[in-house]
């Protein structure tokens, strides 16, 4: 990706410090998502890699996986999977569990929604720990998926996720990065 749509891409990007809490620098994609060349070029960015029908489906994590998810899963010609926090899809679901900094959550899918084999592309607008990637990339495998990548718009590498999943046998790809939290 040349250094101009990079630097483009981080200046778009909006900071909001020490929200929702003291310390945290809250990267809010809102403003790159209301650019409409932003937008278009962060998503041609994210599938590039895989034109040609590389995936089957394309996973998107809630709530801001699905906007850039499902503007993937078009422009690949792939289907949608939202993965969502538990309680809110109406069919049989299969879960996973993960720790946070307090206590844990549980994201869940629908246990029909992708058929074992299928290739599918993870998308969600960051990574930081990679706790919430990795509990979908968990699910995911669990129903038989074949993961093709992890795409996010933002990395934070010193909080050492994408390390994590990319040492779990994950291709990541990130179009920009931030240091810090
Ligand atoms: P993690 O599970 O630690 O990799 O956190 C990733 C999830 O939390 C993503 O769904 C992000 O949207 C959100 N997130 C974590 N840190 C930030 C941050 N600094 N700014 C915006 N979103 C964040």
């Amino acid at each position: 990706m040349s250094q101009d749509v990079v630097r483009s891409l981080r200046d778009i990007v909006r900071t909001i410090p020490d929200y929702p809490k003291p310390g945290i620098m809250f990267r809010d994609i809102t403003t790159l998502l209301g650019d409409a060349g932003a937008f278009r070029r962060a998503v041609d960015e994210l599938v590039q890699p895989f034109a040609g029908g590389k995936a089957d489906k394309v996973a998107g994590i809630e709530a801001r996986g699905f906007i850039l998810g499902g503007a993937v899963a078009h422009q690949l010609s792939a289907g949608f999977v939202p993965i969502r926090k538990k309680g809110k899809l109406p069919h049989t679901t299969v879960q996973v569990s993960y720790l946070l900094e307090y206590g844990e959550d549980v994201i869940e899918m629908h246990a029909d929604a992708l058929v074992r084999g299928e290739r599918v592309i993870l998308v969600d607008d960051l990574i930081a720990t990679g706790g919430t990637a990795g509990a979908a990339i968990k699910l995911l495998r669990q129903i038989g998926a074949e993961i093709v990548a992890a795409c996010f718009v933002i990395d934070l590498p010193e909080l050492g996720g994408a390390d994590k999943l990319r040492a779990d046998g994950v291709e990541v790809r990130s179009l920009i990065s931030f240091e810090g939290h």
